[in-house]
């Protein structure tokens, strides 16, 4: 937990992770003793097919209702698709048959929902899920950015800006988030998460600040993103501010205070004249700005620190 400079307070959470109740090597106790130690405050238990309930926080950390479903098991060509629901009043298991092989993504959306949950698309690029699979759903509450575990040395596709980039130039945007997916088989935990802006924390509050998309997905940076109209009325000019804080609790390599070196914009346009900026000197970026077009579709702003670790904004349409 944070309190940024205009006094908003940011809760820490992983929305996806895994237990021994299904295919992670860590007990639930063990695993919610971890993220306590490195300074959670919200963690969701997303075992394959197995509900897990929310509890209010204890000791610090709340648990929110999880659960990660999926569709058409290995079979690229109908579309793999892993959703994670948080935040459900009842499982929506009850509604759907896992067994059937024509299960759909659509119907497990609607049944998170139908059970007041949010469904969050898990590691698209990890399922090869194309931009034209995902545009054939709808409903999605967030979108995986970044997923630890589906990094080496386990899997090879951990980053999914390159979907999300395709579904913004087509006008989809949905809130980026990082989540570590950890299952605890060689050191994916803890390194991929999000903040959410909330006044306290309950499951209410954070569950609203997930809807409402008050939401940062980082390995460590932090930053904001704000829009204004631009002077000629048809651009819009994004800002970006990171926020670098001085004695951050997160030790090591994920220390929020280290400078941020590299800012790139992402943008529908194939070439850019203001793609991306760096500083190497140890000064940082603080501020920046990007004249959006309405020719570049979106513009969706990364930032890396000094670290070599990510912050992710969701992309802004043009
Ligand atoms: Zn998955
Ligand atoms: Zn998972």
């Amino acid at each position: 937990m944070f309190t940024d400079k205009n006094g908003k307070t940011w809760y820490k959470g992983n929305l996806h992770t895994h237990t021994t109740v299904s295919d992670g090597k860590k007990t639930p106790e063990e695993v919610i003793a971890l993220y306590r130690e490195h300074g959670y405050d919200f963690l969701a238990l997303t075992d394959h097919w197995i509900p897990s309930e929310g509890k209010t926080a204890d000791n610090g950390l709340l648990l929110l209702p999880g659960c990660e479903y999926n569709v058409h098991g290995a079979d690229i060509l109908r579309g793999v698709f892993h959703i994670v629901a948080i935040g459900e009043k009842n499982s929506a298991t009850a509604l759907l048959d896992r067994k059937d092989p024509d299960l759909g993504a659509h119907e497990v959306i609607d049944a998170v929902h139908a059970c007041g949950g949010i469904a969050i698309l898990a590691h698209p690029a990890w399922s090869l899920d194309t931009c034209e699979q995902i545009l054939a759903l709808h409903g999605f509450d967030g979108v995986e950015i970044y997923n630890s575990v589906s990094g080496l040395p386990h899997n090879c596709r951990p980053y999914s800006g390159e979907v999300i980039d395709q579904l913004a130039a087509r006008g989809v945007v949905y809130p980026c988030m990082a989540a570590d997916d950890s299952h605890f088989y060689d050191g994916e935990d803890c390194l991929s998460y999000i903040y959410v802006q909330a006044d306290e924390l309950t499951e209410e509050a954070i569950m609203e600040a997930l809807r409402a998309g008050r939401i940062m997905a980082t390995q460590a940076p932090r930053f904001t993103v704000t829009v204004s109209p631009a002077d000629n009325g048809t651009d819009k000019t994004v800002h970006l501010s990171c926020d670098i804080v001085a004695g951050d609790t997160v030790a090591g390599d994920n220390r929020a205070d280290a400078p941020v070196e590299t800012v790139i914009f992402y943008t529908g346009s194939v070439w850019h004249p203001a793609r991306s900026l760096t500083a190497k000197d140890g000064s940082g970026i603080t501020e920046a700005e990007f004249n959006l077009r309405p020719q570049d579709r979106f513009v969706r702003i990364e930032i890396v620190d000094k670290n070599g670790k990510h912050g992710y904004a969701t992309p802004i349409l043009s």
